[in-house]
């Protein structure tokens, strides 16, 4: 049997990234569509989440309610509250009556259901290259996804009908400006600025660009941290501005608003979007625009100005002088470019969100793109491409422009990877290509086999393990034929056995013996495919019914199968035998 990932076996969708787009989308396959094969590609050795900006103290922005899961289905095992009883805090948590958690807790979170689907994801995976692979009829049927181990260099390739991009945004750096050890952008603040700036009675002067929330939780980080420090805050309006969060214009962040959003025309599109801007962009939370003045107005008391505003200026260039850098800012107000000296920048200016033109140099051909050359993008979230590329490319946080301004945030997730995942279901993922139901050499038909499983009720179980030794079970299996294109097996485990760790996301042989009597002459019918653990209580109680009552103490786990192909190894009856006998003395 071929490996997962071949191109005669490949995953139903391979996702780029394992932040929180990504991971909702894990939790949706899962609830979904389980049968659907996935994999995900992770750079860093576990999941992360703007960790350069998890700043002690700072919280979410939005409620907890607008986690991975919750608004999409309350009952999900992956919902932040169900995170909390798992940690043992949940009526802690009730009592802080918070409904907005610290960002350490929420990543906290993140890595907890992150954890849940570690058997899907290879972490230390740096995604070089996706390539369409063109098949025997001449589509582009696949994608060919490239990744190097980053812990041991070795380049590893795998294959899919379809790719989810989730990379995140990239670090927006004006143009003349080079980072370096004194110039970095927000995103790696944590990680350098408190190693380079040591002292902390020094009296530095740092530079802040911008004026959304990084660049406001990183002036205060240097009044709070540094107690002399001077921040020279320069921005390109004429003061900070709090966040507009009132509850009207939160409804745009609705799923509806969100839809409504997508079928407007273009320019509406962009009208609407620049008049929400301040629900998200170039704004700091008003609460916390308070903390900030109150901090500064205390060295007021004390007779000393340490937070310099510049409005309505922009940094234009940046160049080392001495142990410190020299600065170019432009003003608004007039063509004259001041210079600023100072002993660190940090660049709060936010992020670019576009394909990287190297990673997609061999897809970009196929897309269409707008008149801006951004990757058009249908209401699933599947990039618009020519009719020879088959495989399909989503994008998540990529369609700000035609999804509105929800698309980059949390609140959508768990919508967006419902639209995602139902796509990819009903789209036949790989099962379109990687197996052929029927034997080609006039054995007994998928149909014909499926029904003697189905009469059979029980196979043997031989599980290969992800790298484990074999497994063998007898387990009562009944078939789902309206799942899956040959049909999706269930049984039911206890939980507690210890098989359980060794067929979850392992691939599975299942052997039926139908008896003599209902199938004529003996039969061995081979099912090959790929076990999942089922945890959803509902199917659970559905599908073990069906399966019969067995009693369970210590509770039950569904496994389900799907089936990637089928053999009989005997002739069915005389018949078929009789018939080929013939054919072969035709010759
Ligand atoms: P942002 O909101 O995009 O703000 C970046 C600002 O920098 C823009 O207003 C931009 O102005 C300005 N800028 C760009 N180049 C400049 C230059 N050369 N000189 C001066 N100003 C310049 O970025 P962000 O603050 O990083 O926020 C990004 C997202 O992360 C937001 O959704 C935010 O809510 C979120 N965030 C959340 C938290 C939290 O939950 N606690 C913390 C941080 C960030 P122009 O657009 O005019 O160029």
């Amino acid at each position: 049997m071929n490996d997962l990932g071949t191109p005669d076996e490949p995953y139903d969708l391979i996702g780029l990234g394992f932040g929180p787009s990504n991971v909702a989308l894990a939790i949706a396959a899962q609830e979904i569509a389980p049968d659907r094969r996935c994999l995900f590609l992770e750079r860093s050795p576990d999941t992360r989440w703007h960790e350069g900006m998890l700043i002690d103290g700072t919280r979410m922005q939005i409620s907890f309610l607008k986690d991975l899961v919750s608004l999409r289905n309350l009952a999900s095992p992956f919902t932040f509250l169900q995170y909390e009883k798992a940690k043992g805090r949940l009526e802690k948590f009730v009592n802080l009556a918070e409904f907005r958690p610290s960002r350490l807790e929420f990543q906290d979170y993140l890595r907890w259901v992150a954890a849940q689907f570690a058997d899907m994801v290879r972490y230390g995976s740096a995604v070089r290259a996706v390539t369409p692979v063109r098949d025997d009829d001449g589509a582009l049927s696949l994608f060919r996804v490239s990744a190097t181990d980053t812990a041991t260099g070795e380049a590893v390739e795998y294959h899919a009908r379809n790719v989810v991009h989730a990379l995140g945004g990239v670090p927006r750096v004006p143009e003349a400006v080079t980072l370096g050890p004194n110039v970095v952008h927000s995103s790696a603040f944590l990680p350098t600025v408190p190693r380079t700036y040591t002292d902390h009675d020094r009296e530095w002067e740092f530079a802040v660009v911008g004026d959304g929330q990084s660049a406001g939780e990183i002036a205060h980080y240097f009044l709070d941290h540094y107690r002399n420090a001077r921040v020279h805050l320069i921005l390109p309006g004429y003061s900070l501005r709090a966040t507009d969060n009132n509850p009207f214009a939160n409804e745009q962040y609705f799923e509806a608003n969100a839809d409504d959003f997508y079928s407007r025309g273009e320019e509406d599109r962009r009208v609407s979007g620049a008049s929400l801007r301040t629900t998200n962009y170039g704004v700091v939370e008003e609460g916390f625009l308070d903390d900030l003045y109150r901090l500064a107005y205390a060295d007021e008391v004390r007779g000393r100005t340490r937070l310099l505003v510049h409005g309505g200026s922009r940094v234009t260039s940046s160049e080392a002088e001495g142990e410190g850098i020299r600065i170019g800012v432009e003003s608004r107000f007039g063509s004259e470019t001041s210079v600023l000296r100072a002993d660190g920048m940090v660049l709060a200016t936010g992020y670019r969100r576009r394909l990287d033109p190297e990673m997609y140099r061999d897809v970009l051909p196929y897309l269409k793109t707008d008149g801006d050359s951004r990757p058009v993008v249908s209401r699933e979230h599947r990039v618009r491409a020519t009719a020879e590329l088959t495989c399909g490319l989503y994008v998540q946080g990529f369609a700000e422009a035609t999804h509105g301004l929800g698309d980059t945030l949390l609140s959508l997730l768990p919508f967006r990877s419902k639209q995602i995942i139902t796509a990819i279901a009903k789209d036949g993922g790989s099962q379109a290509r990687a197996f052929s139901p029927a034997r080609r050499d006039g054995g007994p038909d998928a149909a014909t086999l499926a029904e003697l499983i189905d009469r059979c009720g029980s196979g043997t179980l031989v599980s290969a393990g992800p790298r484990e030794f074999p497994v063998a079970t007898r387990l009562p299996l009944v078939l789902d034929r309206d799942r899956g294109r040959n049909g999706v097996l269930f049984g039911v485990l206890d939980r507690t056995d210890p098989q359980l760790r060794l067929l979850d996301g392992g691939k599975v042989l299942a052997v039926f013996q139908p008896d003599g009597a209902s199938a004529g002459e003996p039969l061995s019918i081979d099912v090959r495919g790929c076990a999942r653990l089922v945890t959803d209580r509902d199917r659970l109680v559905a599908h073990e019914a069906r399966v019969g009552p067995v009693p369970r103490p210590g509770g039950s786990v569904g496994i389900e199968i799907e089936i990637e192909a089928l053999s009989g190894r005997f002739p069915l009856s005389p018949e078929p035998r009789a018939a080929r006998a013939e054919s072969e003395s035709e010759k």
